[in-house]
């Protein structure tokens, strides 16, 4: 408790020459030094409340907070929005940004982003042109499509499919696809926020053609599918053929409409990915709109596709909402730049796709590199482990990829403790807890990211010595 009392104040750490020279190094305000240095009190002063300095001098008080600060303020806490190393083995993962960019994707945003550009302009004429012509081609070529539009995600098209077609109307939609993905997505919240009333058909395990038939009526404007992966229920279940539902619409008059989720754009059945749709596949059924997502499947940034019928698409162009849900210059280059390389044959240049085609044999090959440069691991066992990575993004946790990693233990800490201390690093490394052990998988992760997780679990090793 003594300790407590001790605390040195906060304008005499100010002065202490390390946090100048860190303030005028990383050239951050006097504000953000004086943030960081009562946040780093705060941390210790809860220690010491835990009894974990017992044995600390009031000088070393002094030094670890100064340490603290410096560590905070490398670890560019200055921004909110930090870049991470993803060990998880989660390939998409919702909470770390989805799809990390193609290099060249992200030269052609830095590119687009410092020069002014043609997002509304037409080189030729002078004159006006329209940001809907900068990606229109590259998907209507991917996936057959007669048109094309992009917002902001997929949860937006959706909403703009239904407000634009729906409104005051009513769409019919299995029960069985009424889930929730990726635990925030909800159709039937996304369509009463759009005025569009759900009719729900069928059971949750099946729907027939006769259900969809017997709840058309006057008020029906639309039928719409939402593609949920099959991994919800497996067995006794049955859908709708989607050309089946396309011919029921057309007879009456409806649109058809599906939610697609991931917007696969090729065969990736050799990975295991059976259950999702491929996008020009379902547009040769004769559907009339699909939406998917970007950043999931396709490996780009965060929007959302709307592809189908010219005369639907042109009508969605002119809606009003086409302006709110519009992107920006950077999302088309991003996207842009996706779609070329997959135009072009050169999907193993997007990380998304690369991580999901590597076989787990690479995998392992770099794993056993990473080891043999491992060197005085007293304090830390660091193993080869076989894993299992998952694609992830909401909508296939069912799919997992064989995959290959390291174990990491420790005599004195657990397995969390270490995942929080790996978590501090200059560049936090996010990790797996299995079994009291700390995971780290392989695929998602580049070589200097290795380098880095190489230097974390050295410090970390001689830290415990
Ligand atoms: C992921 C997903 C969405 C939401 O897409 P966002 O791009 O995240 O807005 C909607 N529908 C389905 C079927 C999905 O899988």
């Amino acid at each position: 408790m003594n300790l407590l009392r001790n605390i040195p104040p906060i304008h005499e750490l100010l002065n202490d020459n390390r946090i100048v020279v860190e303030i005028k190094q990383h050239n951050i305000s006097y504000e953000e030094a004086k943030q960081s240095l009562q946040d780093s009190v705060q941390s210790v002063r809860d220690e010491i409340l835990n009894d974990e300095f017992s044995n600390f001098s009031v000088d070393d008080l002094f030094d670890l907070i100064i340490e603290k600060t410096i560590k905070q303020i490398e670890q560019h806490k200055i921004h909110n929005l930090q870049p991470v190393i993803n060990g998880t083995g989660t390939i998409l993962h919702t909470n770390l940004g989805r799809a990390r960019l193609a290099p060249q994707a992200i030269d052609h945003v830095v590119n687009s982003a410092s020069y002014y550009s043609t997002l509304e302009y037409d080189i030729t004429t002078g004159k006006r042109g329209s940001r809907h012509d900068l990606v229109e081609q590259y998907i209507t070529s991917l996936t057959g499509a007669e048109s094309a539009i992009v917002v902001n995600n997929n949860a937006a098209a959706v909403y703009m499919v239904l407000s634009s077609f729906a409104k005051n109307y009513e769409a019919i939609v299995s029960r069985g696809e009424l889930v929730e993905i990726g635990g925030s997505f909800r159709v039937s919240s996304i369509m009463e926020e759009s005025g569009t009333t759900l009719k729900e058909i069928g059971t949750t395990n099946k729907t027939h053609l006769f259900d969809y038939e017997q709840a058309i009526h006057n008020e029906t404007k639309m039928i719409m599918k939402v593609h949920t992966s099959n991994f919800y229920m497996s067995g006794f279940t049955s859908s709708v053929d989607r050309k089946d539902l396309a011919n029921l619409a057309h007879r009456h008059n409806l649109i058809y409409y599906e939610d697609l989720g991931s917007g696969l754009l090729y065969d990736l059945s050799g990975q295991g990915i059976t259950d999702e749709p491929i996008v020009k596949d379902v547009i040769n059924k004769g559907v009339d709109l699909v939406s998917f997502s970007v950043d999931k499947l396709l490996g780009g940034p965060q929007a959302g596709v709307i592809a189908g019928k010219k005369k639907y698409i042109d009508t969605l162009k002119k809606h009003q909402l086409a302006r709110v849900l519009r992107v920006d210059k950077m999302t088309y280059a991003a996207l842009e730049e996706t779609l070329r390389l997959t135009l072009t044959n050169q999907v193993e240049q997007i990380p998304t796709l690369r991580d999901i085609l590597k076989d787990s044999n690479t995998v392992q090959d770099e794993v056993m590199v990473f080891l043999e440069e491992l060197r005085d691991f007293e304090q830390l066992i660091v193993e080869p482990c076989e894993m299992k990575s998952k694609v992830g993004g909401g909508t296939l946790p069912e799919v997992e990829l064989d995959s290959f990693g390291i174990k990491v233990k420790c005599q004195v800490q657990t397995a969390e403790q270490l995942s929080q201390q790996l978590r501090t690093c200059s560049i936090p490394i996010i990790v797996r807890v299995e079994n009291d052990s700390v995971m780290i998988d392989f695929r998602t992760l580049e070589r200097h990211e290795q380098d880095e997780i190489r230097k974390a679990l050295q410090e970390l090793n001689n830290r415990l010595k």
